[in-house]
């Protein structure tokens, strides 16, 4: 597998258009909200260089980041890899003993492909890894 570099940062948060304000303020710009409903979740992107920051707001109580909130409060909940090929990483580290949350890709906001790794296989991170075009 290769990762190609840092995707983003997944960052929950209660309101998008609360924390837009400050990221606003600071001179980033969302380049779009998207609603992805199998996650239960709103997301708003924001490009930094190469790499982007990803605002995750839930559109349901019992969401992932929902939960997070109230386990956590917001805060960084996942960090994102680009990889050249999601399938063959994913197969590789199956093989490899490395515990995955999706066996198979799932859709992702912007039309990437993405699936997660286990946080007890890497430290308390929840780790995305990504493929786009
Ligand atoms: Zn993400």
């Amino acid at each position: 597998m290769k990762i190609t570099r840092l995707d983003h940062i997944g960052i929950a948060v209660k309101s998008i258009a609360e924390s837009l304000k400050v990221y606003e303020a600071m001179g980033l710009k969302s380049v779009g909200v998207e609603e992805v409903a199998e996650q239960k979740v709103r997301v708003a992107f924001l490009p930094i260089g190469e790499a982007e920051i990803e605002l995750l707001e839930s559109t349901a109580p019992d969401g992932p980041v929902a939960k997070y909130i109230e386990k956590n409060g917001e805060g960084i909940q996942h960090i994102a890899l680009r990889v050249d090929n999601l399938e063959a990483a994913l197969a590789e580290m199956k093989a490899k003993g490395v515990r995955l949350i999706d066996e198979k890709p799932r859709y992702g906001a912007g039309g990437a492909k993405i699936a997660f790794v286990h946080p007890r296989s890497t430290g308390g991170v929840l780790l995305e890894l990504s493929e786009r075009e």
